[in-house]
């Protein structure tokens, strides 16, 4: 059939030029077959800004007695600053420090202690498996899996913390999804530099690759590696732009994204 079709094209390409002007008629083109289904981590497989890092920064304070409790919007005015200690420096510049802290060597002593308490406690949360999956991103896995389509997990956050957070979602699905996550790559999002590897590494074509992302950023990096991209959005990310992206939902689950609709996503680019 293909073969009759090629021909009927090429007796109309022939007759180009001559008295004989038929308008060309569409011919399909193969359509494509997603090859691979890409998580971000932070934010879509879980809201670890608002379920992890904040509610650790919040142990750590109650750890050490300093009766003080970011809320989630408290939070989210916060992140404005990059980096824990930068983030707490800025907190308590505006609020007032804690009583006895008032040279900045000792301000900045009480920063150290609390980051690294911080950090101990936010590995123990997520090694727990006490940050929940967000709605959806299950199923999804699960349906990816058992039609054999790999999954891959792209992130420049830490690697440690990642693989605990793809853990969470079953052992026996976590060690079938490829982990690109942590300093591999030179540069971080917005950089494509994280999507090209996975690319690279699992030989996909890009155009055919699903990319599920919550930030501006993971958004850039998507598709300036040429991939499709559906947002969902997460606490701190509601308000970013995201007009380059295929798809925007709340989350994965009351947006209805589907194995089924990521494909048809593919095959109708
Ligand atoms: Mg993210």
């Amino acid at each position: 059939m293909a073969f009759l079709t090629g021909l009927a094209i090429d007796s109309r390409r022939l007759r180009i030029g001559s008295s004989r002007c038929e308008p060309r008629r569409r011919v399909a083109v193969h359509a494509k077959v997603m090859q691979a289904l890409i998580f971000d981590c932070d934010g879509v497989l879980a809201d670890t800004e608002r379920d992890a890092h904040r509610v650790a920064f919040n142990l750590a304070f109650e750890e050490n007695e300093l009766n003080t409790v970011w809320s989630e919007s408290r939070y989210g005015k916060l992140l404005e600053v990059g980096g824990g200690k930068e983030r707490m420096t800025a907190h308590f510049n505006e609020v007032g420090w804690p009583e006895g802290y008032t040279t900045e060597e000792s301000q900045q002593e009480l920063v150290k202690k609390l980051h690294l308490r911080k950090t101990e406690l936010f590995g123990k949360l997520i090694s727990e498996g006490k940050i929940p999956l967000r709605p959806g991103v299950q199923s999804l896995a699960d349906s990816a899996s058992k039609k054999g389509l790999p999954i891959a997990v792209c992130s420049t956050s830490n690697e440690k913390a990642v693989a605990q957070i793809v853990t969470m979602m079953g052992p026996e699905l976590a060690s079938s999804i490829a982990i690109f996550a942590g300093d591999i790559v030179p540069k971080k999002k917005p950089s494509p530099d994280i999507y090209n590897l996975a690319t690279e590494k699992l030989n996909l074509d890009p155009a055919a690759t699903v990319v599920i992302e919550d930030s501006y950023i993971g958004l850039q990096a998507a598709k300036d590696a040429g991939m499709n991209c559906v947002v969902t959005k997460s606490t701190y990310t509601l308000d970013e732009d995201f007009a380059r992206a295929d798809r925007v939902v709340d989350d994965l689950d009351s947006g209805a994204v589907t194995l089924e609709s990521l494909e048809a996503l593919v095959s109708n680019e």
